[in-house]
């Protein structure tokens, strides 16, 4: 419970931060006709952290942002050989990106480790929060400590990488912040009480934080992906496959490259006016 006194001193301190916001809009207006399909979501010179960017969604998302242009910091936890196979190919697709390695539910060592390579690049514009596990269980089954992984990984894991790129963007008035949220989190599903709170969680988180960093000229968005063809999605029998697919108007499993679009949509200056958003990228899953 928190004492009447400090509850009071947040307030005013929330209302000084907001009244402190000085920049309205960032984005400068583009002239017409000054999009031409060769510089449309161009992110050359802007450097990006994809966290669980080794393998899957992550390491699509890490593609999709260097062939943009980006310098990308590639994040695993243990699969160091994952992670070194996307490093060859951004470098065999003439991209830039390097591996910077910690554990997101080591919110210390994590926050240690942006703040680092943020002042060694001098910048840190995209944040993909990409980091994810998922543990399955009936909740008669579920066990606590299951529960509790998956929080500290999926969602605190990824509030304390926000909260080291914030202090970044803060000071260049400008930034991206995008969470893999997921439709389990919209919609629920048998089996994923734990994976499913961790998810919707991070809408919540996404919301907050779109309104608290606005005015510095952060966006902060989610992308609720469908059911992809992962790492993370591979152990289902046939049989949970095709009873997913039925619940999918498109018929099909979405590709990584598919979500991976939607993220360097998102991190891109078009999307400048986009915060606080989910996202669907579903087949039609969930409308
Ligand atoms: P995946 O193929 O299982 O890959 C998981 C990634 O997260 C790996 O790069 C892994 O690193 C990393 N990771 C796990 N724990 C970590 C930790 N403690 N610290 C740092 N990195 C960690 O998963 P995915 O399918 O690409 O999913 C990516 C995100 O999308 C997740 O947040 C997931 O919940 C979400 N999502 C996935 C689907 C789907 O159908 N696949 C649908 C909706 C949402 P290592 O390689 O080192 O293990």
């Amino acid at each position: 419970m928190v004492a009447l006194g400090s509850a009071r001193e947040a307030a005013k301190e929330i209302s000084r931060f907001n009244a402190g916001s000085s920049v309205l809009n960032t984005a400068p207006e583009p002239k017409l006709g000054s999009f031409s399909k060769h510089n449309m979501f161009d992110l050359s010179g802007k450097v990006a952290l994809v966290t669980g960017g080794s393998r899957g969604i992550g390491r699509a998302a890490v593609m999709a942002l260097s062939e943009r242009g980006a310098h990308v910091l590639v994040n695993y936890v243990s699969n160091e050989a994952a992670a070194r196979e996307t490093l060859d190919a951004v470098a065999q697709a003439g991209g830039k990106a390097e591996l910077l390695q910690f554990d997101v539910a080591n919110g210390e060592a994590a926050e240690k480790a942006i703040a680092e390579a943020a002042k060694r690049l001098g910048r840190l514009d995209i944040l993909v929060n990409s980091a994810g596990i998922a543990i399955d269980s009936l909740l008669l089954r579920l066990k606590d400590e299951d529960f509790d992984r998956i929080l500290a990984i999926n969602v605190k894991g990824a509030v304390a990488c926000s909260r080291a790129a914030i202090r970044t963007m803060m000071r260049a008035k400008t930034g991206r912040i995008i969470f893999l949220s997921s439709v389990i989190g919209e919609m629920g599903n048998a089996g994923q009480t734990a994976y499913s709170a961790s998810k919707a969680a991070l809408l919540g988180v996404t919301k907050s934080l779109a309104r608290e960093y606005a005015s510095r000229g952060i966006t902060v968005n989610a992308v609720t992906p469908g059911f992809i063809d992962t790492d993370m999605t591979s152990g289902l029998t046939d049989e949970q496959k095709s009873a997913m697919l039925t619940a999918v108007p498109l018929g099909r499993t979405g590709s990584a490259r598919e979500i991976a679009a939607a993220i360097a949509y998102l991190a891109s200056d078009e999307a400048g006016y986009i915060t606080g958003q989910a996202l669907r990228v579903n087949g039609g899953m969930y409308m």
